[in-house]
């Protein structure tokens, strides 16, 4: 688990926003960041977020869940929620676990993901978990 990177501790309850403020979030971060990672599936490639993990009830929408826009494709299990003024992906519902989301680091108070200490895995989304037999 992360409870610093670079000068920002996480907080218990740490903050998260898109760019433009629109999309305001608290997150339930109790253990920190753990197992932030990269993935190579067809959206994330795209979007190049590190991500790491929060139960669904990790996260509370503080403000613009009117502004929060969903992106679903593939089989439509996972959600991905992005802000519709300032197009910041923020978090999403995964489709490996739907109990939890991801959310994206470089949306959390303080934090420069570029920041982090050790090297970043890169999951293999191109061969997602759920497609594995
Ligand atoms: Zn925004």
């Amino acid at each position: 688990m992360i409870k610093q990177i670079g000068p920002t501790a996480i907080q218990e309850w740490h903050r998260a926003s898109c760019h433009c403020g629109a999309v305001v979030l608290r997150l339930h971060l109790p253990d920190g960041i753990v197992d932030p990672r990269r993935c190579d599936c067809s959206i994330c490639r795209r979007k190049g977020a590190i991500v790491a993990s929060v139960p669904l009830d990790g996260i509370e929408v503080v403000q613009g869940q009117e502004q929060l826009r969903v992106y679903e494709f593939n089989t439509r299990t996972a959600k991905h929620y992005f802000c519709g003024v300032c197009g910041i992906y923020t978090h999403h519902q995964r489709r490996s676990n739907p109990t939890q989301y991801g959310f994206n680091l470089g949306c959390l108070d303080g934090v420069n993901p570029f920041d982090l200490e050790s090297a970043v895995p890169t999951r293999d989304g191109v061969n997602h978990p759920a497609d594995r037999s």
